[in-house]
């Protein structure tokens, strides 16, 4: 076997491993020992040639993806035991009430100590994305640690990193099953029944990290008229669709109005309270009068990338300040960021500057997140990527 690649750090470059954060940016490489393809497993060394840390190498902004801060093996074991210990924490959280809720993330890659792998489980379906050519390469182990380890509760396994491997990465990934097969899979959520279509569907099918979100959201939609902005399946609105008067979903995409439209009818049956709207957000809430005393605004990341970041608070608080504005009095505003690079601070000023603009008087009630079926890792802030106010406009 080849010696494997050593990564020198720039002096001073080393304090973010130190304090175990799993990304080593390529600014940081004083030099590489060796030739690394795109996911071998490299080793990192500080200036004075101290071992830091060993993990999967990828050509591009993140060079590597730490796998781990000591000296072992990074063999199959390794890799079973970070599944098993993911998925052992989850018996005392989502595996707990699996008869109620059977839709739920098993692996949230830096923030289960698993950089590169998202593996979300659909009522038997798994599916698996992964973000680094290194794990990447391992998906047919994991497949197979994921039936050992489930045993019964797998029916089927879908890869769907083909929107996800880097596109630098030589590699076209097709998306496909790698045990059994499934079509649309019918889920449960806090009681509620949604379809989920894994194939295509955005991400891996289901934004499965508003769970919670949208419990507190039917608490608070009791007679109300509920205007659920950026709705793709009706995950929000079929919450709301429990108790509240009248419930609009918006969305620029034709194929999540029907899906949402379909879950309704699962729920609900021919429910004349509920309608759909396919339009473009902006162009939507430019005049909504002051019809709603409910607003979602749970938009997808406007910024992916640093560089973007300005833009997207703008886009944050253009939103915002439109449902701010209109929403009637005693109005209730639940609203959303899930980029990465925007902070929870950022988000907020974002809002704040919004509220300022419209000069109305407003309450925050509570500071969502993301549930713990999506952890954040300590040492990797990035992973907190879900950020929610809900607030009490008067
Ligand atoms: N709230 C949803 C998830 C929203 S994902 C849930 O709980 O499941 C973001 C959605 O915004 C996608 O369905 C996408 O089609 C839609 N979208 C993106 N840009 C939009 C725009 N400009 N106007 C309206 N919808 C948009």
């Amino acid at each position: 076997m080849a010696e494997r690649v050593r990564i020198i750090l720039k002096s001073g470059k080393d304090q973010a491993v130190k304090r175990f954060h799993p990304w080593i940016f390529s600014g940081a490489i004083k030099k590489i020992y060796g030739t690394a393809a795109e996911g071998d497993i490299v080793d990192v060394f500080d200036n004075k040639n101290t071992f830091l840390a060993r993990g999967h190498y990828q050509p591009g902004s993140i060079a590597v993806r730490i796998l781990s801060f000591e000296d072992t093996e990074t063999g199959i074991d390794f890799f079973r035991e970070r599944i098993r210990k993911a998925i052992d924490y989850r018996k005392s959280t989502v595996l707990k009430n699996i008869n109620e809720t059977n839709v739920f993330r098993l692996v949230h890659a830096e923030g289960d100590n698993l950089p590169g792998l998202v593996v979300d489980y659909y009522n038997g379906v798994v599916v698996m994305q992964m973000h680094s050519v290194g794990m990447y390469r391992l998906r047919e182990k994991f497949a197979e640690i994921l039936k050992e380890l489930l045993g019964e509760k797998v029916s089927a396994v879908y890869d769907k990193s083909g929107e996800t491997i880097p596109h630098m990465s030589g590699i076209v990934a097709e998306n496909g099953f790698l045990y059994g097969s499934s079509g649309r899979v019918q889920v449960s959520e806090n009681g509620f029944r949604f379809i989920v279509d894994i194939e295509s569907g955005q991400k891996t099918g289901f934004f499965i990290d508003q769970r919670e979100n949208r419990k507190m959201l039917a608490e608070y939609s009791e007679g109300r008229t509920v205007l659920n902005m950026f709705s793709y399946t009706g995950g929000f609105s079929v919450y709301a669709m429990k108790n509240a008067r009248l419930v609009c979903s918006v969305d620029s995409s034709a194929s999540a109005g029907d899906l949402a439209d379909e879950n309704i009818r699962l729920n609900f049956g021919d429910d004349g309270r509920h309608e759909s709207v396919k339009a473009d957000a902006f162009a939507f809430l430019a005049d909504i009068g002051n019809k709603y005393d409910l607003i979602i605004l749970d938009p997808p990341a406007f910024a992916k990338h640093n560089n973007v970041l300005a833009n997207a608070l703008q886009g944050y608080k253009r939103i915002n300040r439109r449902a701010i504005e209109q929403i009637r009095p005693g109005g209730i505003i639940f609203t959303f960021s899930c980029s990465q690079v925007v902070s929870r601070e950022n988000f907020r000023k974002s809002v704040f500057a919004a509220a300022a603009n419209t000069g109305r008087k407003i309450r925050i009630l509570h500071q969502p997140g993301q549930p713990a079926d999506h952890p954040v890792n300590i040492y990797h802030p990035e992973s907190e990527y879900l950020k929610g106010l809900v607030l009490y406009v008067e």
